[in-house]
């Protein structure tokens, strides 16, 4: 008997069976497809704290000062690069908008700065002049999705972590009112604790059990140039979070952004895969021409779409539940939770063992979406 089973090999759960190996549990690791196969490979993978709702700034934080030696702790390249968040407008009503970002940060206490024109161009020359002012966050950066979630897989691994690829849980076991194990397509795997970290199909093991997160899968496009030589450091976006883009450790440029309601197509062959629309692909192209436009000629290499699994506050469920006890949940993202991922696996590893949780997610549990209004509001991401 595992003492924990942890459901989903994306940076939340390869971090959390990481953080129970460390602390000495018996884990089992399972996903229905690969790791990373799902958002944490889909992502942007910008790290960053700056635009974030303030219920996630010490998750954030803490993030971003784990991310810093992850590397070394894990014993592998996550690619992890502290370069800066650049959010621009546009035009003047983004102006407005990453003004009222930048006082309201500011005010909270955090280290962001309103740039002009001329700085911008300091920082990321290729940035179209046309670009009215922006937002500057020094300590915000990227890193390498499928590269961290491999770190994190091999350095469990190494601690004894049994990991199960393309096996799908198919219910979780309740004895009197407490996790006795899942039911996957292979088999029953008893365990003591089960961790939900299935990303947009996590209501699929959470329903028959009378729990729901409430959120919209929303989809974004993305594409990926091929490699080319360094050109800009910083992730760069804009205020509305409609166009981001940043350049990987080795050379492509990787850019999207434009939410669509999920419309439910997925090939699974065997990865699963969303293709976008050719409408998508020519706005998100106008859209990142206009904001680089030095990149009119870059070639591409790849599309594909990313699925969010928007909350309708945008921040997500991050809980331990009394009711079946041993089931802890971390789902709806909302598009910002690989950089919380390291923080997430601590927490969810505390949780899972029982423990309370080392850092304050009383603002992440599932009965505040009681009475709430279904409208989502898409938060700023990138
Ligand atoms: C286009 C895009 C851009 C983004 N940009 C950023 C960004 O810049 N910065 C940022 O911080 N975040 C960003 N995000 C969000 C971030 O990538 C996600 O919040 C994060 O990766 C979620 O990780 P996860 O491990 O919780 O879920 P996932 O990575 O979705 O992993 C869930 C896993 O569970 C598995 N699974 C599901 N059901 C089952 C089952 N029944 N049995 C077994 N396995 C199952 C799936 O196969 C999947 O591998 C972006 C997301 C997208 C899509």
């Amino acid at each position: 008997m595992a003492d924990v089973v942890v459901i989903g090999a994306g940076i939340s759960g390869a971090a959390t069976a990481y953080e129970l190996a460390v602390a000495g549990a018996d884990v089992v690791l399972i996903d229905r497809y690969a790791p990373a196969a799902m958002a944490s490979g889909w992502t942007l993978a910008g790290v960053r704290q700056s635009g974030r709702h303030i219920a996630e700034w010490p998750l954030a934080k803490a993030a971003v000062a784990r991310w810093t030696d992850l590397d070394q702790r894990l014993g592998a390249p996550t690619h992890y690069r502290r370069g800066g968040n650049l959010r621009c407008a546009r035009n003047e009503a983004e102006a407005a908008t990453i003004r009222r970002l930048v006082a309201a940060q500011r005010a909270d206490g955090f280290d962001i700065s309103l740039i002009e024109s001329a700085e911008i161009q300091r920082i990321a020359p290729l940035v179209s002049r046309d670009v009215v002012c922006g937002s500057f966050c020094a300590t915000d950066g990227h890193a390498d999705p499928t590269a961290t979630v491999a770190a994190y897989i091999v350095a469990a691994e190494r601690l004894g972590v049994a990991t199960r690829f393309g096996e799908r849980v198919l219910s979780l076991e309740v004895v009197d009112g407490a996790i006795a194990g899942v039911v996957t397509d292979k088999g029953r795997i008893p365990a003591g604790s089960v961790v939900v970290a299935a990303g947009v199909f996590g209501n699929e093991l959470l329903d028959p059990l009378g729990l729901h997160v409430p959120f919209e899968t929303m989809s974004a496009t993305m594409i990926r140039s091929v490699a080319i030589p360094p050109q800009f450091v910083p992730v760069v976006g804009v205020a509305n979070g409609d166009t981001t883009a940043r350049q990987e450790a080795h050379g492509q440029i990787r850019f999207g952004g434009g939410h669509e309601v999920w419309d439910g197509a997925m090939t699974e062959d065997p990865l699963p895969s969303v293709r976008p629309a050719a409408a998508s692909i020519r706005d998100l192209l106008t859209r990142f021409v206009g904001l680089l436009p030095a990149f009119a000629d870059l070639r591409i290499a790849e599309t594909w779409c990313g699925l969010i699994d928007q909350t309708p506050d945008a921040i997500p469920v991050i809980e331990a539940f009394d009711s079946p006890r041993g089931l802890v949940v971390a789902m709806g993202f909302s598009g910002h939770g690989f950089c919380l991922g390291p923080v997430t696996g601590q927490i969810l590893s505390a949780l899972a063992l029982g423990q309370a949780s080392p850092l304050p997610i009383e603002p992440f549990r599932l009965a505040r979406f009681a009475g709430m209004s279904p409208n989502t509001v898409v938060e700023l991401h990138g």
